[in-house]
């Protein structure tokens, strides 16, 4: 097993990143090379990444399924057009269909433009349906993407006054409080939205009885039930879908992340009798193009393999038993979430500091709010990785909670 180093890392020159648009404070290191659970920078240093690009690389970096296909597809057709159909896009279609029970998909480039086709089908069924009702009830702290509906659409605080004004038509409410929901429900509304864990706001689950009940109030009241499934679909959670655990379907879903394995790739997956767009209601120039969707299908290919979702169950269980086991040297908290999807409470506000200690020590964690930690290694994450994971935790944890 690779050995991450314990040297922090030198610093690479700010002007060196002068020509990018500054988004976000990035640590000064550049990544050229990985293998699994492994990434490269460009000065040969390892890290063990438990980010894996924020739960998308499912099968861990350059995984030999996806480089395959990469370069079969990239020999035989690479795009047509959006216009046409093409064999890759067909057959991606079939094996979302045979295995999450929904019937059409409509493939896109990214997370929030799948959200967006979710909002815009919503929008067009309530017109057909609902007499024009347009309204979704989201929830507090949920989070669909960065597009300005999608933004609308999310329920985190920091964005509430940004990019006014924003898409109207969205109520929140609060996960888990099914009587909320049903207070927020009028004439005017068309669906529910929610992710079954909120990810980004620091993994939060939606109980499974939360989930029923939305299904049956959803089908009450003749409204429908779309899922973001982009963070907690493609076997995240140890089932292929997360609603699996719940043992209910929505009538759309989106996914996102870990069906590209790292490359871009979101869909739109809806019932077919929530499928109402007429011709020129949606579309996209780089929409299901054969690159794309030939990786989607080779990701599929392995995570359907007997024994996969068994695997990731089992590593999820380990690295949960190993993070309760840490827990309480460190005066932390719970550890939440399901599968290879966790959290752990830090009980103090030290989660960026955890963060860059470790990135110093070659480990890649992730603090989705101050207080919390979050892990997504890639699916195929060994024992033996999140032993060494735990290990790299506990020394940054008692550099700063001596
Ligand atoms: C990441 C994410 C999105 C947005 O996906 P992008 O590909 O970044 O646009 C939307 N919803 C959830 C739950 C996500 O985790």
């Amino acid at each position: 097993m690779l050995e991450p180093h314990t040297v922090p890392p030198a610093c690479v020159t700010e002007d060196a990143f002068a020509a990018l648009m500054e988004i976000s404070k990035r640590p000064p290191v550049v990544f050229v090379e990985g293998r699994g659970s492994w990434l490269t920078d460009q000065e040969g240093r390892k890290y063990l990444d438990f980010i894996q690009g924020w739960a998308v690389n499912c099968l861990g970096h350059c995984p030999t399924a996806i480089v395959t296909a990469i370069k079969s597809q990239a020999e035989q057709l690479l795009n047509c057009s959006p216009a046409y159909y093409n064999a890759p896009m067909i057959r991606l279609a079939e094996l979302i269909a045979r295995y999450s029970g929904l019937h059409r998909t409509f493939f896109t480039n990214s997370g929030a433009e799948a959200v967006e086709g979710a909002i815009k089908l919503a929008r067009k069924w309530g017109q057909i349906h609902r007499g024009g009702a347009y309204e979704i009830v989201t929830m507090h702290h949920g989070f669909h993407g960065r597009t300005l509906a999608a933004m609308s659409a999310s329920g985190k605080a920091q964005w509430e006054h940004l990019f006014e004004p924003k898409v109207r038509g969205f109520r929140k409410v609060r996960l888990n409080d099914i009587e909320e929901v049903e207070r927020a429900i009028t004439a005017n509304t068309v669906a529910v939205m929610l992710e079954p864990i909120q990810g980004e706001a620091g993994v939060f689950v939606a109980s499974d009885a939360f989930l029923r009940d939305l299904r049956a109030l959803t089908r009450r009241h003749g409204i429908l039930l779309i899922l973001d499934e982009i963070q907690t679909g493609i076997g995240r959670t140890g089932t292929l879908f997360a609603f699996q655990h719940a043992g209910v379907e929505p009538d759309v879903m989106v996914l996102a992340k870990g069906l590209g394995g790292g490359i871009p790739l979101g869909a739109l997956v809806a019932h077919k009798d929530a499928c109402c767009f007429a011709h020129g209601d949606q579309g996209g120039t780089f929409n299901g193009n054969a690159f794309a969707t030939a990786v989607g299908c080779a990701v599929l290919e392995e995570i359907a393999k007997p024994g996969f979702l068994a695997g990731v169950a089992e590593a999820g269980a380990h690295l949960a038993k190993r993070l309760t086991e840490l827990s309480p040297q460190y005066q932390c908290a719970e550890v939440r979430g399901r599968g290879l999807l966790l959290a752990l409470n830090l009980q103090s506000e030290i989660g960026p500091q955890v963060a860059g200690l470790a990135l110093q020590r070659g480990l890649l964690i992730n603090a989705p709010r101050p207080d919390t930690l979050r892990f997504m290694p890639a699916l195929t994450v060994t024992r033996q990785e999140i032993d060494r994971m735990i290990a790299i935790l506990g020394e940054v944890l008692k550099e700063l909670l001596p």
